[in-house]
């Protein structure tokens, strides 16, 4: 099954990527996660992205569609995929189709993971992140409860950030809930619930 994830950033969608991964295996491919792991190791990749991820803009397409072309064609991906933060916009959407279908597949459908701008706001103000795994958790978590590393606040959590994020997603990325029910491929979800009754919901919505 190859699928995309879509919603606004701290919609929940990366928690419920996680929660896929771990029953069923797809291979996570969370473009954020590259980024941030790329700005980490002070990559050219990483040092050309900062100042984009810093200010809450898109890094630029040909930047990222090389990356997740050649992630979607690694062996762990032959299976089926999960993407996490991209398409991010409908060029991005455009090349995604192009490259599956140059390798033989087609993309399953969209999941929306749909939450109200309210409510992402004070979620992405609280949210905290593990710096040695990754797990996503709140301002409540002094260490991570997955591996008991150091939780911190992406710079991008930060109050004067979020504005341009949910700017940024409601201009570019939204419109790719429609360019994925006009051709049929959209499941939505209410997000705005506890972690395991979306994630129900989410196994219902993807037959699984
Ligand atoms: P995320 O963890 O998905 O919220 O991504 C964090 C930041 O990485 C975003 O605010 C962007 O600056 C950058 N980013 C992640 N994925 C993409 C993408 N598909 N296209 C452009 N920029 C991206």
């Amino acid at each position: 099954m190859n699928i995309v994830l879509l919603g606004a950033p701290g919609a929940g969608k990366g928690t419920q990527g996680q929660r896929l991964v771990e029953e069923f295996g797809f291979a996570h491919i969370s473009t954020g996660d590259m980024l941030r792991a790329a700005v980490k190791a002070n990559s050219e990749l990483g040092q050309k992205a900062k100042s984009y991820m810093d200010a809450g803009q898109l890094v630029p397409d040909e930047l990222i569609i090389d990356l997740v072309k050649e992630r979607i064609s690694q062996p762990d991906a032959a299976e089926g995929s999960m993407l996490d933060g991209f398409p991010r916009n409908i060029a991005q959407a455009e090349a995604l189709d192009a490259a599956l279908a140059e390798m033989g597949r087609e993309l399953d459908g969209a999941l929306l993971v749909d939450v109200a701008a309210d409510v992402i706001v004070s979620r992405l103000s609280s949210r905290r992140t593990c710096r040695a795994c990754g797990f996503t958790g709140s301002d409540k978590h002094e260490v991570c409860p997955r591996c008991g590393g150091e939780m911190y606040q992406r710079d991008d959590d930060k109050p004067e950030t979020i504005k341009n994020r949910l700017d940024v997603y409601e201009s570019q990325t939204a419109p790719l809930v429609s360019y994925y029910k006009e051709q049929g491929k959209l499941w939505a979800v209410d997000g705005d619930r506890p972690v395991d009754e979306v994630y129900a919901d989410v196994k219902k919505a993807l037959s699984l």
